[in-house]
């Protein structure tokens, strides 16, 4: 036999946590020690960490009892994989396994991933119910990366989870993937912070920066996009880029999306009292959509701040919608109901389908910048064209963002493109510096603008 199944660990008990128990641990090391004291002194081990996921959670597809004879069907998978050397396979959580190999010969050892992800590729069937399994794989080495098996456990563990983070079946582990995580739990434990704090708190180093949006036909500012920025006390700057999927992955983005709720409709009752009513747009993410109790906090908001509906808009990205469109449509409709605009941010990307803009409720949709972007190559100005011309026919807005040079924008004018945002025309910018600029603005993106189309449309 090739691979030794030893004593599995948590079999009885599904749980979603990625670590192992304490007595679990134990088992394992002392059967680790013995592997390694049996296979020739100085001989490298090379340490699996193999984490399995099925499209839709496991506990949402199969009853409890069920998914330990999932458990175990994994198990024989992994076992009958034909190796060279002995080695020990331990069935850690439902969805994770050690395998430790003596590395003889790392030719060998560097196929297994493969070996693994191939064994993995056909579809299951358990209890009648068919499952297709993904495996995310991580490796770290004795002693190269450590020589403490605990220590080799989480680094194989955390390569794996990277490797599921950025969709590779394989990631052996790598020092930079210790920072990574490393920033990630201070931006964790800096965000988790600031939300304890009281909701008005000035203190929150969260600010909002807008972003003006024009109109093609006119050349002025019709609105702003509200984008959020963080300040970390030990970081400095953080994207939204970096902190936005955190967030949403740790389920902290509803919490976070009430605080940017909360200061943008703070300045949007600063521009009323300036007399500028002018729409500001939030993002929201895919958990928000699901979230019924949005829908009453926005409504209470609005009513705290004195803010008509109209001047709040909603972008959600197509593949938020597309997590659970039936849910989604039923959000969008009841923002509808409220007086938002909706907007479908990211169009473009994802899976769109022209045919489902009928079945949701929205105002409008934003062009991907990737589309924007693309606009001189002859094939995604066809696509561009199309969907203006479709958006129209519908009674649907269109906003092209990413607008970042004066061809795009004559281009998107060209094909009658209603509204147009982008560094080019204006760059998100604090509240009062994008009013102060705005005079500003308005001249040098009506300078921009193709003087002779905006004299006939006038
Ligand atoms: P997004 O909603 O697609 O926002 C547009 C992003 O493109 C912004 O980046 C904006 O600064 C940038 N941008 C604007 N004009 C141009 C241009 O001409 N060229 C290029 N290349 N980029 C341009 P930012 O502010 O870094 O935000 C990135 C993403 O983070 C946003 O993409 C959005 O998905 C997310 N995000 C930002 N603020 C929030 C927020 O308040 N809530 C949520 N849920 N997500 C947010
Ligand atoms: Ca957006
Ligand atoms: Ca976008």
């Amino acid at each position: 036999m090739s691979i030794q199944s030893a004593e599995t660990i948590n079999i009885d008990k599904y749980s979603d946590r990625e670590s192992l128990s304490l007595d679990a641990c134990r088992h394992m090391n002392s059967d680790i020690e013995a592997l390694i004291s049996a296979t020739r002194e100085g001989t490298s081990m090379i340490f699996f960490y193999i984490k399995v996921s099925t499209s839709t959670p496991i506990n949402t597809l199969l009853p409890i009892s069920h998914i330990k004879d999932f458990t175990k069907h994994l198990l024989e998978v992994l076992e009958s994989i034909s190796l060279t050397q002995t080695g020990l396979i331990f069935s850690c959580e439902a969805d994770g396994f050690l395998l430790v190999l003596p590395a003889h010969d790392r030719a060998v050892a560097s196929k297994i991933p493969i070996q693994i992800a191939s064994k993995f590729s056909a579809q299951f069937t358990i209890h009648n119910r068919s499952l297709t399994v993904k495996t995310s794989i991580g490796a770290s080495i004795l002693p190269k990366d450590s020589s403490s098996i605990e220590e080799l456990i989480r680094l194989a563990m955390l390569s794996a989870h990277s490797a599921k983070e950025s969709q590779r079946s394989f990631k052996a582990y790598s020092p930079a993937l210790d920072e990574i995580s490393k920033r990630h739990n201070l931006l964790l434990s800096g965000m988790s912070t600031i939300l304890t704090q009281p909701l008005s708190s000035e203190g929150q180093n969260i600010q909002m920066h807008f972003q003006p949006k024009y109109s093609v036909r006119t050349g002025s500012i019709v609105g702003f996009e509200a984008l959020c920025r963080w300040n970390h006390d030990a970081l400095g700057n953080i994207a939204p880029g970096e902190f936005i999927p955190l967030a949403e992955k740790t389920k902290l983005i509803t919490q976070l999306t009430r605080v940017i709720l909360r200061k943008t409709m703070l300045e949007i009752s600063e521009n009323s009292k300036l007399n500028i009513k002018l729409p500001v747009a939030v993002n929201i993410s895919a958990l928000d959509l699901m979230d019924p109790t949005l829908l009453l906090d926005i409504r209470a908001l609005l009513y705290e701040f004195d803010i008509p509906s109209n001047l709040l808009e909603i972008e959600v990205t197509e593949t938020s919608i597309m997590k659970n469109a039936k849910v989604a449509a039923h959000q969008i409709e009841n923002f509808r109901k409220l007086g938002l605009s909706v907007g479908i941010d990211d169009f473009g990307t994802g899976n769109s389908s022209l045919a489902y803009l009928s079945s949701f409720p929205v105002s409008h949709i934003k062009l991907d910048h990737l589309l924007t972007g693309n606009i001189n190559h002859k094939r995604t100005e066809i696509i561009i064209e199309a969907i203006i011309n479709l958006a129209a026919k519908l009674g649907i807005g269109v906003i092209a963002e990413g607008v970042e040079n004066v061809d795009t924008l004559h281009k998107l004018q060209d094909l009658s493109c209603p509204l147009v945002q982008g560094y080019l025309l204006g760059k998100p910018k604090p509240r009062s510096l994008a009013l102060s600029s705005m005079l500003e603005d308005f001249t040098r993106v009506a300078g921009y603008l193709n003087q002779s189309k905006l004299l006939r449309s006038q």
